[in-house]
């Protein structure tokens, strides 16, 4: 392809992922994750996927006072919607770029069997967060989500992968993390540990995902306290900095899940 052929490609694939309804698309060239080699090489997508060139992260925004009014059932059935919105179009997307003569195909978003697995060993086969890092997305804040500009950490990521040679989006420079520490007060778990010399804090993922599964039979998971609380991102001008009233919220947990009628 000619460097104008492949300008326009980019610009049809962005279009129809656009189309899908996702909120933000970013490229990364598989080099990316040796040359900053901050990872095991078992997860860089050239030794899962050898014929892989290039990862297309896709991101849907989370709701400000759905994710505020945490833990509830309204984050829950939006936390499920964009699992099933994210899968569906990167499917379509993969199905896209199959057609236009490439290889591709998605690494589903959350990708693992049940959350007795995740308490166990809490980590996927395939890194999102790291994807739309090298993709331009936004960068990686205290609390260990992708910060980006528009949505904070309010974003939910899925990857697709393809032999398709598209050229990388420019990394994010600088850090959006603004080191409040809002994400380690807040954290029910107490979870992070912040640490000297790296914005990125210590994370006990295990107590994470314990609380996931308390959370899960009580039919209000996840969590994402560390999510809402963060400051950072356009949506929070946007609807404020509590977009829903603490009664509200309250009121919000008080209906759908197990615990709310156990509180009854
Ligand atoms: S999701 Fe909840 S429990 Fe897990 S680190 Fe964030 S605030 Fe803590
Ligand atoms: S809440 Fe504050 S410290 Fe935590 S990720 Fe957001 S900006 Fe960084």
């Amino acid at each position: 392809m000619t460097s104008q052929q492949k300008a326009d490609f980019k610009k049809k694939i962005k279009r129809e992922a656009l189309k899908l309804g996702v909120n933000k698309i970013g490229f990364a060239n598989v080099e990316r994750w040796s040359e900053f080699a901050e990872i095991a090489e078992e997860f860089y997508p050239q030794n899962i996927w050898s014929w892989s060139r290039t990862v297309i992260s896709l991101a849907v925004q989370i709701f400000p006072p759905m994710i505020e009014t945490t833990p509830s059932v309204v984050y829950s059935e939006l936390y499920n919607t964009t699992n099933r919105f994210l899968d569906e179009a990167a499917y379509r997307l993969a199905n896209f770029l199959n057609r236009e003569g490439f290889r591709a195909h998605f690494f589903p978003r959350d990708c693992y069997g049940d959350i007795s697995v995740l308490v166990k060993k809490p980590e996927a086969a395939f890194s999102h967060v790291i994807a739309a890092y090298y993709a331009g997305l936004g960068t990686i804040g205290m609390n260990h989500t992708l910060l980006t500009p528009e949505f904070g950490p309010r974003v939910r990521l899925v990857s697709v992968i393809t032999d398709a040679e598209i050229t990388p989006d420019p990394m994010l420079s600088g850090e959006l993390c603004i080191k409040c520490g809002m994400c380690v007060k807040n954290c029910p778990m107490k979870a992070f540990t912040p640490q000297k010399g790296s914005i990125i804090a210590d994370m006990d993922k295990h107590k994470c995902a314990r609380y996931h599964a308390q959370l899960k039979g009580e039919f209000r998971y996840p969590c994402g306290v560390c999510t809402a609380v963060c400051p950072v991102g356009e949506d929070k001008k946007k609807y404020g900095k509590n977009s829903v009233t603490p009664q509200g919220a309250e009121h919000c947990r008080n209906f759908g899940s197990k615990n709310a009628v156990e509180n009854t």
